[in-house]
């Protein structure tokens, strides 16, 4: 162990979608403290990219802003290319990238619908496709999904991230079982509230009055938080964790 508490790991080729911002940005920041090269996906802020690769490679490690429309599979393929020609193959992968598009079911359109699944469940899909053959060539993988609280106990106003989120769980499951004689885990980290561009949307009155009392330790979680569940599934030492989901919300739901 390092002065700062960084740990000496093996370094691993990581990828993270969605690390322009909020959760992703700090799970990039945080495998880069501990050593591990990382691969920083985003999908239209090029500019917010580039500021996460910043803060990666101020800490001695490498790192590569990368375009990755996860919902394109040719995309996720070609980004996939640039980051084994960069960097080596991708030895951790954190499928983080997702959105909300917000309504009642009732008024919710068909767009609202594949594009909070597209990209919240065929996101995962089409990386872990892409990454695991080489994973299980070199008998080595990390993969980590993020979910959601809202995939676990539904969330009204939200049935199409609900069910993209609790797909996750499933597909998590599946894809642990076919990966564990290759040393290739897959776990799911289920986060609550957390503070970032997404919950900011939510009105500060409605925070504070129907959802900071939701949650028993009585705060937002940070995104921080949520990266150390990442980095402790992504290290070479949790190898006997697969399929299991880490619920992060502050008490929230205790499953
Ligand atoms: P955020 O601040 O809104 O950031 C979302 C990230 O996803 C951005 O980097 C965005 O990239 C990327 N993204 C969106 N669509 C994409 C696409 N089609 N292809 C590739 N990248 C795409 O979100 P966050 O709050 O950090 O959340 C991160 C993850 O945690 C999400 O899966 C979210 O569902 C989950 N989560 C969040 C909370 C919470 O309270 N914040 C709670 C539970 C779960 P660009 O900006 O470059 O387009």
């Amino acid at each position: 162990m390092s002065e700062d508490g960084a740990a000496d790991a093996h370094p691993r080729v990581a990828l993270v979608t969605g690390a322009s911002r909020g959760i992703g940005r700090a799970v990039a920041i945080e495998l880069g403290r501990l050593g591990h090269p990382v691969a920083c996906g985003y999908g239209s802020d090029a500019d917010a990219a580039a500021e996460t690769v910043a803060a990666v490679e101020a800490q001695g490690v490498k790192a590569l802003a990368v375009a990755i429309d996860i919902r394109d599979a040719d995309a996720v393929d070609t980004a996939f290319g640039t980051v084994e020609g960069a960097l080596g193959p991708v030895e951790v992968l954190v499928n983080n990238a997702g959105i909300t598009r917000d309504g009642l079911l009732a008024r919710m359109s068909d767009e609202n619908w594949s594009d909070v699944v597209d990209t919240n469940l065929g996101g995962a899909f089409h990386t872990i496709r892409r990454a695991t053959p080489k994973m299980m060539r070199a008998r080595f993988g990390r993969i980590v999904n993020i979910s959601s609280v809202s995939g676990q106990i539904g969330a009204p106003g939200q049935a199409n991230y609900s069910a993209a989120k609790a797909g996750l769980l499933g597909f998590t499951k599946a894809v642990a079982q076919e990966g564990a004689a290759k040393n290739i885990t897959v776990n799911v980290i289920a986060p609550g509230y957390i503070n970032t561009e997404m919950v900011a949307a939510v009105p500060k009155e409605v925070l504070d009055t129907k959802i900071i009392p939701l949650i028993p330790v009585g705060r937002l979680g940070t995104a921080e938080e949520i990266a150390r569940c990442v980095t402790f599934l992504a290290a070479d030492e949790a190898g006997f964790i697969t399929g299991s989901c880490i619920d992060a919300n502050g008490g929230q739901y205790m499953a």
